[in-house]
């Protein structure tokens, strides 16, 4: 079956409430017809469910941008599993970036949570990539591999195929300056010959492997062109009904 192109928009830590329902129901009121193309939005924790509201029975899914853990207890500021999957999460970003940078995320908490999102029936999209001086110092398949084999650790095949990969080369995040289309799908092959070792070859034929960094309406085109590109994971551009929408409707 061919893989069916996904894109998410991570809105990291903008958009209050009032925002959120306003670019959700842009986003809605546009793309409601889309079916081609899997469409997630990941507000920040305080919109969910408002957004929940927008999004419910329409082809927008609604994901989360973390989550701990443990389902409950003592972990104060934390946002459980359990919790996300009650208020319409069907997706949830783990180990982006910005939190193994900021709040010291590592392979193995990102797989912890892989585990409990599974286990709740949340889709897990998983982020890895290496930095500027990694790929300057030709460690970017080292990195790659470190992050896929330790992050993806321990799951079954069956699990697996639930799972997102996003490839997110930290030098292109927020920057403006995207991978080029070469660049991606060298990464992405070499990512899905890891799945290959992991889970055999149907497992990973079917999995979703997507790029994110400074995708733009204008070069989504190019980037799913290409082999191993399964969609984007979108920050900036994702803020905006106008470019997510353009972005989303330049995969069809
Ligand atoms: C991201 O943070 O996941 C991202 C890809 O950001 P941007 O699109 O702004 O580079």
């Amino acid at each position: 079956m061919p893989r069916r192109i996904i894109i998410a928009g991570n809105w990291k830590m903008n958009k209050n409430i009032g925002e959120s329902i306003e670019l959700a129901s842009s986003i809605k009121r546009s793309l409601y017809d889309v079916e081609e193309v899997e469409i997630v939005v990941c507000p920040p924790f305080t919109s969910l469910s408002d957004v929940n509201e927008i999004t419910m029975e329409t082809n927008i899914k609604l994901g989360a941008q973390d989550c701990y853990w443990e389902k409950e207890g003592a972990f104060t500021g934390e946002i459980s599993a359990p919790m996300l999957k009650s208020i319409g999460c069907e997706y949830c970003i783990i180990g982006h970036s910005e939190r193994r940078q900021f709040f010291g995320e590592t392979n193995e908490t990102v797989n912890k949570k892989l585990k409990v999102l599974l286990k709740e029936g949340i889709k897990p999209i998983v982020c890895v990539g290496e930095k500027l001086e990694e790929r300057k110092s030709g460690k970017t398949f080292d990195v790659v591999k470190d992050h896929v084999m330790n992050s993806l650790a321990g799951i079954s095949k069956e699990e697996m195929l639930r799972t997102v990969v996003a490839y997110e080369p930290v030098w292109a995040i927020g920057t403006g300056v995207n991978a080029t289309k070469e660049q991606a799908q060298e990464v992405h092959k070499y990512i899905r010959t890891l799945l290959v070792q992991m889970h055999g070859e149907e497992v990973a034929r079917s999995v979703r492997i997507q790029y994110g960094g400074s995708v733009k309406p204008e070069n989504i085109k190019e980037l799913i062109s290409q082999e191993d590109v399964d969609g984007a994971l979108v920050g900036g551009a994702s803020l905006k009904a106008d470019s997510f929408v353009q972005l989303v409707k330049n995969c069809l």
